[in-house]
């Protein structure tokens, strides 16, 4: 059999992680000839909830899942470890400044960046779920300095996810046959689903649908307040979906696209205006274990305004913790 790889996971007593944990053990990350080490990190007093999962990992007895290790260390779950899923974030909690929440998850990914910078493997694969996601991994690079910018990455698949969901219903498509959709900037409200580009086999999108008021006033705010409409009706929050889009997005970077579009939160080269470092949703096609933005896409008047109000929104974010970065 081949050698195991090890993949850390912060926030491993949560609810995304309660399906993430036993996604990734089932080989749908790697493939199912691929023996995997899970390393599970989570505050001391979660514990005891995370040994909990553990038992219930056990009890699938999963044919490739080589190990587990359970941890309150960051560097012993970043110990040479080929990917990293980091879930565990500080909730915002009632009365809670958005400052607040800023500088209590700087804190939690300015030390989870310095272990990875000194553990993990150089070529580490890492993904930020946890919110504000965009600027927890735009602080995780800035502290590990070692590793290279582009492997620290934020989640926006899920945006992308639910935005070909709806496009699908409203085009009467299967989500599968739309194309070339990007997703651009923050994973929050003001994140911006376009799909001026996308296409259904060979078709253009915006003509299938055939309605642009829709597209403007229906699909763009459903997308951006999905999250909050889940918690509304379910009583807590996305969780099998996340960890879904997680998942997408690491399998994607890791097996590649064949050529297709996807979107991920990604380290600016400065393409498309968006300063160096900034953590901005993009279109990507990956292949090789790698991923390359898509270049070159104009913009109109409305993308225009709906691409620098969310990166006014992530600039404004990392004036909120540069001072914390030193
Ligand atoms: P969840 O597993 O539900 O969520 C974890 C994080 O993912 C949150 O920041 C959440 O953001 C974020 N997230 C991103 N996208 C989504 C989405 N679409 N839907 C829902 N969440 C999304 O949180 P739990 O509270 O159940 O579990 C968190 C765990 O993390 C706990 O076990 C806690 O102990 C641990 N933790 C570990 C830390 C560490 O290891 N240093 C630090 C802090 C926490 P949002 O809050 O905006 O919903």
């Amino acid at each position: 059999t081949k050698p195991a790889v090890r993949v850390a996971v912060t926030g491993a007593a949560g609810q995304i992680c309660y399906s993430l944990l036993f996604r990734i053990a089932n080989g749908d990350l790697y493939g199912k000839d691929q023996p995997v080490i899970l390393q599970l990190l989570d505050l001391p007093q979660a514990q005891g909830a995370v040994g909990g999962v553990v038992m219930e990992l056990e009890d699938c007895a999963f044919p490739n899942l080589a190990d587990v290790v359970i941890t309150s260390d960051p560097k012993v779950a970043f110990k040479d470890i080929d990917a990293g899923i980091l879930v565990g974030a500080r909730p915002r909690s009632k009365g809670m400044e958005r400052a607040d929440l800023l500088s209590a998850n700087a804190e939690i990914f300015k030390v989870q960046g310095a272990a990875l910078n000194e553990v993990a493997k150089r070529d580490v694969k890492v993904l930020v779920v946890g919110n504000p996601a965009n600027t927890n991994a735009y602080i995780t690079a800035k502290s590990a300095p070692d590793l290279p910018a582009r492997n620290i990455t934020a989640m926006l698949r899920l945006d992308h996810n639910r935005a070909l969901s709806q496009f699908a219903k409203k085009a009467g498509v299967l989500s599968q046959d739309i194309e070339k959709l990007a997703v651009w900037g923050n994973h929050s409200p003001t994140m911006y689903a376009d799909y001026r580009f996308a296409t259904v086999k060979g078709k253009p999108l915006p003509e299938l649908v055939g309605d642009e008021a829709w597209y403007r006033d229906t699909l763009i705010p459903t997308v951006g307040k999905r999250g909050a409409a889940i918690i509304e009706a379910r009583g807590l929050s996305s969780a099998a979906s996340a960890a879904n889009a997680a998942i997408d997005h690491m399998h994607d970077w890791i097996h590649g696209t064949n050529g297709a579009w996807v979107s991920m939160g990604v380290a600016s080269d400065g393409s498309y205006g968006v300063p160096e470092g900034i953590v901005f949703g993009v279109p990507a096609v990956c292949a090789n274990g790698d991923y390359e933005v898509v270049k070159g896409l104009p913009m109109d008047d409305f993308s225009k305004t709906k691409f620098d109000g969310t990166l006014k929104e992530l600039l404004d974010e990392r004036d909120g913790v540069s001072a914390l970065l030193g």
